[in-house]
Order: structure tokens, then sequence, then C-alpha cells
């Protein structure tokens, strides 16, 4: 799943569970795990050697391909920040939503990490990602994937928008 998707999601929990932000965070960082167990496409980044038979050795190269991954990466990162903030918390700064939106992008940085240092309990949230991570990656669904994502982006965040939106405000 896209960290843009995963961000926004966080950044929904995050603002239904105001009355209880601690549990809005924590909700938010399950969430990622959630959704990367339904089929979807994923950018690939070539400085990633999957091993196939044992996922857990899988590991990442910094060369030359890290950079222009790493980019991707942030790139996808960011955009999931400004649209939880235009969508979500609607052109208002707040930390808290802010918060759980890079929650929610959490664990994929902290495979990051394991991948570099391998260490528990890193190894045993590794397991847990490469477990519920669907195996269906939709390899010739490329554009059906991300335009599910957005859509999915759309509808969960509709009913905050389409009340007080400012822009929406102008369509009335
Ligand atoms: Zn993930």
């Amino acid at each position: 799943m896209t960290l843009t998707t995963h961000a926004v999601t966080g950044a929904v929990i995050a603002k239904l569970m105001a009355g209880n932000p601690l549990l809005g965070l924590f909700l938010a960082f399950c969430s990622h795990f959630i959704l990367d167990a339904f089929p979807h496409w994923d950018y690939p980044l070539k400085s990633h050697n999957e091993d196939k038979k044992n996922p857990l050795d899988s590991t990442m190269s910094i060369n030359g391909h890290f950079v222009k991954d790493f980019l991707n990466v942030s790139m996808d990162g960011m955009l999931g920040l400004i649209l939880s903030f235009i969508l979500v918390s609607q052109l208002e700064f707040n930390a808290y939503i802010l918060g759980a939106a890079l929650v929610a992008q959490l664990p994929d940085a902290l495979q990051f990490v394991y991948w570099r240092v391998r260490r528990e309990p890193l190894t045993s949230l590794q397991k847990f990602h490469i477990w519920i991570h669907t195996k269906n990656k939709m390899r010739n669904m490329k554009w059906v994937s991300i335009s599910a994502q957005a859509l999915f982006i759309l509808l969960v965040t509709a009913s905050f928008w389409a009340n007080s939106y400012p822009l929406a405000q102008l369509f009335r």
C-alpha cells in the first residue's frame, strides 16, 4: 500500500478518536497492517533485495538505486501528510492528526531499520508484517490498485470535507 494511503487512513482514525488520542495513535499504527493485508500493487524498490525463500533475510542496499527509492518514498510519505492536512485536518495545523499520519506510515520505516539492524523487537514485528502483508501483488493491475487507493482516500475523508471543507462552501 502506498504511504499516502496509510497516512490518510491514520489521520482519519485519529480524527474519529479525538476523544482518546493515545488509542487513536495506537489504532493508526495498527491500521497499517490491516491495509497491507488487502491485495495491492506497490511501486518497486530497486535497492530492496527480496529473498523469496526467506523473506526475513531480505536486505536493502545503499547503492545508486537507493537515492531514487528514497526520493520516491519521501514524496509518497509527504503526499500522505499533505493530503491529511488538506482533507482531514482541513488546512488547520493539528499535531495529533499529523502524528497519527506519521505513526500509520511508521511500520514501513521500521522495516528499513530492521534490514539494517536485525534485532528484537524489530524481528518479531518484521515477521508479523511479512505474514499479514498480502501475497497478491496485483502485478499487471498497477492502475487498478492506484485508482482503488485514490477512491478509498476520497471515500474515507468525504464526510469531513463534504460538510466543512472550505472549498466545498463554494459549491453550495
Ligand atoms: Zn507495510
